[in-house]
């Protein structure tokens, strides 16, 4: 699967607020958003409402950028959600947090989910002991992911989760840094997604 190539901090502007897109940079002074707070673009600094469906597409927008997925993707994810049983937009949510990419970020141990994705892609995790570079691979229960890969990577990986250590890992994973490896506790849950979206918008756009 493809990702959007283009720069990221134009993407934070466009929906008006920080996604943590870019790792250490997004704590800094040096936030594009923190700098410049209107929309990238000739228009950029016109201020308009926006209709409901404006709203409910710039949510969307938001929860796709924030994971690194592209619209057939996303769209794939939420049809899946939508016929399982449950609430959709909180199973569309797990399907999202579950992403391997997403799991190493949430872990410290990459970044941002980009960095998730690469660490992933270059062959440097393994899950249940079976190498995985698919970084969309949905982890479930009991899980277990491993970092293995030569020293180089590997002190990169320690070096970030050096970096992150303040960040809180969610209930539903357990991280030995020592070792290296995540465990997968449960499926996650929406009190487990920290960041503000509103998942029932997408829902709304979806069902037109
Ligand atoms: Fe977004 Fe991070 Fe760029 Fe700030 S630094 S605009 S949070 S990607």
């Amino acid at each position: 699967m493809g990702r959007d190539l283009g720069p990221d901090c134009r993407l934070c502007r466009r929906e008006g607020e920080k996604l943590f897109l870019k790792g250490a940079r997004c704590y800094t002074h040096k936030c594009a958003v923190s700098r410049r707070e209107y929309a990238p673009g000739q228009h950029g600094l016109k201020k308009g409402k926006l209709s409901n469906f404006g709203v409910q597409l710039r949510e969307k927008q938001k929860i796709k950028r924030i994971y690194g997925v592209l619209e057939t993707q996303f769209r794939n994810y939420f049809l899946k959600a939508a016929g399982t049983k449950g609430v959709t937009g909180h199973i569309l949510l797990q399907f999202l947090e579950r992403r391997l990419d997403s799991v190493l970020f949430n872990c410290g141990f990459a970044k941002s989910r980009t960095d998730g994705r690469q660490i992933v892609s270059h062959n440097h995790v393994s899950v249940n002991g079976r190498r995985v570079n698919i970084p969309s691979f949905l982890v479930k229960p009991n899980d277990i992911i491993e970092i293995k890969t030569d020293d180089k990577a590997l002190a990169n990986i320690k070096a970030n989760v050096e970096t992150t250590k303040e960040r809180k890992v969610p209930g539903w994973l357990t991280v030995d840094a020592a070792n290296m490896t995540i465990k997968v506790v449960r499926i996650p849950t929406r009190e487990d997604v920290t960041f503000t979206v509103n998942e029932q918008l997408v829902v709304e756009l979806y069902s037109r």
